[in-house]
């Protein structure tokens, strides 16, 4: 099935910037309750800018994958007897609600050996802080982000340095991890792929799910979007040299990842949860090539816009 213009619109607009209205934080200072089915559903005509603080319904996404993240920003369990990952925090008023929906599905937060992100911006990465405390986990994360981790705020390598509202809660005893280098507890296995371009540390993660004797390929791309703040230019080589290469070389290699289901750090943006939900096919063999084209699009449209002096 081919992805939905609209769907390819919002993933050349899907921003780290603040949403306009950042959701519910009050409800995320009251206790969460392990009660999957208290969790309110999540509104059918949201965009890829709303929700981020809401709690979204915990469920099974395929095998020993798992969405306990909020209507707005993703986050995985990747689960095995001997341990689990979790991939992404989402931001700070979610940590609690996605350790709520990890208890809610029988898991222990204990359990989780490893956190992981898919890049840098606080969406992603300001709830990590408290979901370490509260699991115990070793963080890993690409060499360019160790850094912002321990910091809680970027440098100028980040395209949106400049935004507000950017920072985020430091990490300690943060990890690096290999490009190409793979996470093991027993039998899971989730391999580290450098797509760096949204942001210097940018990572995807891929790993085998399976139900009976059912095995896909599962993908997490990470955001594509070619967005910053009013000073950065991605054409501006002799400030970041390389960068730009490797932008374009991370897009290639999302869309040569082994990917029978897409996931993405904005449900939305590859419309998970009506895949989840069955709506629409959950598998799809050509998603990542076909997010890795919309993201290259993006990528030469604002190109051209910095050639012209329209941007950002
Ligand atoms: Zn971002």
């Amino acid at each position: 099935m081919r992805m939905p213009l609209a769907i390819a619109v919002l993933l050349a607009t899907a921003a780290c910037r603040p949403a306009a209205s950042p959701g519910s934080v009050a409800e995320a200072a009251a206790p969460a309750s392990d009660d999957a089915s208290a969790v309110l559903a999540c509104p059918a005509d949201a965009t890829v800018m709303d929700g981020w603080n809401d709690r979204a319904p915990p469920r099974k996404i395929f095998g020993s994958t798992w969405y306990v993240g909020t209507c707005g920003i993703t986050s995985l369990l990747v689960t095995s007897p001997q341990g689990h990952v979790l991939l992404d925090g989402a931001t700070e008023p979610a940590g609690p609600l996605i350790e709520a929906n990890v208890r809610a599905l029988g898991f222990e937060p204990s359990d989780i050996k490893y956190i992981v992100n898919s890049h840098e911006h606080f969406d992603h990465a300001a709830g990590i802080a408290y979901l370490q405390r509260a699991t115990g986990a070793t963080v890993r994360v690409r060499e360019p982000a160790v850094s912002t981790l321990h910091n809680g705020r970027s440098d100028r390598d980040d395209p949106q340095f400049l935004e507000e509202g950017q920072a985020f809660p430091p990490v300690t005893g943060v990890q690096p991890i290999a490009d190409g280098e793979t996470l093991r507890i027993g039998t899971l296995e989730i391999t580290a792929h450098a797509t760096p371009g949204h942001a210097p540390g940018g990572t995807s993660w891929t790993w085998r799910a399976c139900e009976g004797e059912r095995c896909l390929d599962m993908a997490y791309a990470d955001s594509l979007s070619s967005i910053s703040d009013d000073e950065y230019r991605y054409s501006d080589d002799a400030a970041h040299p390389g960068y730009l290469a490797a932008f374009r070389k991370g897009i290639d290699t999302i869309a040569a990842l082994p990917c029978d289901v897409l996931l993405t750090p904005h449900p939305l943006a590859s419309n998970l949860f009506a895949r989840i939900d069955g709506r629409e096919p959950l598998q799809d063999a050509g998603a990542c090539r076909r997010y890795a084209e919309s993201g290259r699009a993006n990528l030469e449209s604002r190109l051209a816009r910095e050639r012209t002096g329209t941007t950002p």
